[in-house]
């Protein structure tokens, strides 16, 4: 398909979440009508999109259903079953196309094809059993563990029991990594082959999941340059169409490695929606409906802070916290339960403030818990 997609058509989302949510209203303010598929009526993406479909995105059948009302489809969720995906994409354009969910999807073979391109690394290996473990180690379960779930960390040997219950299915062992900073690039890749890329995030972590986010990174710029380089040629290796995210470890020596590639929009790319001229899901819509990339330029300095379901803990979060922080805007997900660790909404603060907003963040969540 190389027209681009015409105002009016519609767009297709493979996954309910707040990803697919953004994505919708990003797609809504080009002008084309969306749908989206979901086990439930009331996740994020099916409240804000034209043609709700409900049913699980394991589903074939409902699948091709989304497929036959769209012209083109995307997802927002990698795990998505690569039979389902080939379904979609012999029915409609499918971005990105089901070859690189396959290499991406489990972590194992996403390790593999970092290796082969000779992409920079932590030592990894497939962990049935405890031979060749380099420790410390964290095991990750090779599919559907992410913000943490599914993984453990193991000093020594005599740890390796705590590895029972993760061990329950198949994951990777890799070496823990005594990183300097974690930062991430995100970069859209179009139908044609052209790029744009974000400036450099750097990123924050708390029991695994992304806590806050600022760019530009605080990262020499050759550093920047090497992180974009690198991010730049996994795109290209893997043929992406849309945005990807690719999370790295910076460590005290300033080499990077890759720790995880997100074929689709990332939590980590927030700050681009109000921080810069093109948000990262108007980008994705841009990409995968064959329109001009937009410029990614800042708007000014942003910070970007998770809202998890711990800050709903004593009732509705006080948002009267939020008022007065110049450049601030509030995003919900429009998720009716609150539960620990749930990824609830997030609030950027673009501008002058968001230096000071980021060393802050924890000082902030406290007074939104009343
Ligand atoms: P992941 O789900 O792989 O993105 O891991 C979540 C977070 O756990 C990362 O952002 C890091 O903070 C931490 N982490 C994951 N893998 C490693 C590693 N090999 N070494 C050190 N920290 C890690």
């Amino acid at each position: 398909m190389t027209e681009p997609l015409k105002p009016g058509r519609t767009l297709g989302i493979l996954g309910g979440g707040q990803l697919g949510r953004l994505i919708a209203q990003a797609a809504k303010a080009l002008g084309y009508r969306t749908a989206a598929l979901d086990a439930s009526a009331k996740s994020p993406a099916l409240q804000a999109v034209d043609v709700p479909i409900v049913a699980s995105v394991e589903d074939r059948d409902a699948a091709l259903r989304l497929a036959q009302a769209c012209d083109v489809v995307t997802l927002e969720w990698e795990l998505i079953p690569v039979p389902v995906l080939e379904a979609v994409a012999a029915a409609r354009p499918l971005y990105p196309a089901p070859s690189v969910l396959a290499t991406i999807r489990d972590r194992l073979t996403q390790r593999e094809f970092l290796s082969k391109h000779g992409f920079p690394q932590t030592p990894y290996g497939a962990a049935s059993t405890a031979a060749g473990w380099k420790y410390p180690v964290i095991l990750k379960r090779r599919t559907h563990g992410y913000d943490g779930k599914g993984q453990c960390r193991l000093n020594s040997e005599a740890d390796a029991p705590k590895a029972d219950e993760v061990l329950q299915a198949p994951c990777v062992w890799e070496k823990l990594v005594d990183f300097k900073a974690e930062i991430s690039v995100i970069l859209a890749r179009g139908r044609d082959g052209k790029t744009s890329v974000y400036p450099v995030a750097e990123n924050v972590h708390r029991g695994g999941v992304l806590h806050a986010t600022r760019a530009p990174a605080r990262i020499p710029d050759d550093v920047a340059r090497k992180a974009v380089k690198l991010a730049g040629e996994i795109a290209e290796a893997l043929g992406h169409v849309g945005v990807l995210a690719v999370e790295m470890f910076l460590l005290h020596d300033e080499r990077l490695l890759v720790n995880e590639i997100a074929p689709r929009v990332h939590n980590s790319g927030h700050y681009t929606l109000g921080g810069c001229k093109t948000s990262q899901f108007e980008q994705h819509v841009r990409a995968v409906c064959g329109l001009p990339l937009g410029p990614t330029d800042m708007l000014g300095p942003a910070a970007m802070v998770n809202l998890l379901g711990d800050v709903w803990e004593k009732g509705e979060p006080r948002w009267s916290a939020l008022d007065g922080i110049p450049g601030a805007t509030l995003h919900l997900y429009g998720k009716s339960e609150a539960r620990p660790g749930r990824k609830m909404g997030h609030y950027t603060v673009v501008g002058a403030a968001a230096e000071a907003e980021f060393a802050r963040a924890d000082e902030r969540l406290a007074a939104l818990r009343r």
